[in-house]
């Protein structure tokens, strides 16, 4: 999951079997490409995803992959399980084993699950101070009042990682069901916030990362291609209407 960052001598010189040193006549005699353009500096920085040919063969080629899934209750957020299904498990394509999660889910719960082989964009998701809103749907076993409004943005402490939690909006949509907004991810975090008024959560569903909404249209189990744009914006400053 780290992305691959390093300079194109380096990149060469791993992949030919050539000394540092020739790498930059090998540029001079413009043997080598980068995304599709002669490279000429042997500084030029490539990571997993450049795309760097070598007297016309390709030395990488890799792709990036950004999913969105609609998790299933049941499922774990993992590449590997001895007892459960994995999200991955899911995936039907042949990039799957190279993909990891960006925000788990925990197994009892369901909706949006992101998964990606770009190490570099997962952690611009999770980068504290640099807080992305994942939304969820609960409903719990007794009536929400308005003390969980309060108690939910205030923050929790908890003794076991030694914080308290940041600030979190609930939004009450009906006696038993609300809307959270979360802007971290700790281990069962709405569970455990819950748990502070004994009261059990019955069904957990995400609906939303940053300015990515759950497409509608997606079954539990079925999952797409982010677009381009859906990659490039989840993190920018979102449309909220509350
Ligand atoms: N809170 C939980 O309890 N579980 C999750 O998967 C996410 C947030």
């Amino acid at each position: 999951m780290h992305s691959k960052r390093t300079r194109l001598d380096r990149f060469i010189s791993t992949h030919t079997q050539t000394h540092r040193k020739e790498v930059r006549l090998l540029l001079a005699q413009q043997r080598i490409q980068v995304d599709g353009r002669i490279a000429t500096d042997i500084h030029q920085p490539v990571d997993e995803f450049s795309h760097i040919m070598f007297d016309g063969e390709v030395l990488q080629a890799n792709t990036p992959s950004y999913i969105m899934m609609n998790k299933p209750i049941g499922v774990v957020s993992a590449t590997k399980d001895t007892l459960h299904t994995t999200a991955i498990d899911l995936l039907n394509r042949p990039d799957r084993a190279h993909l990891h999660i960006a925000g788990r889910l925990d197994r009892f719960s369901s909706g949006l699950l992101l998964l990606t082989n770009d190490g570099r964009w997962s952690r611009s998701l999770s980068e504290p101070g640099f807080s992305v809103t994942k939304r969820y749907i609960v409903t719990v076993k007794h009536p929400i009042t308005d003390d969980y409004i309060h108690a939910f943005s205030a923050g929790m402490f908890f003794a076991y990682e030694n914080i308290t939690t940041r600030p979190a909006t609930l939004h009450i949509l009906d006696e038993h069901t609300a809307e959270i907004c979360l802007t971290e991810g700790r281990y069962h975090q709405i569970k455990r916030m819950f748990g502070r008024f004994r009261n059990p959560v019955l069904a957990l569903h995400r609906i939303a990362i940053g300015n990515l909404a759950l497409e509608a249209t997606l079954n539990q189990g079925e999952y797409r291609d982010l677009t381009a744009l859906e990659v490039r914006t989840i993190t920018q400053p979102e449309q909220n209407d509350h």
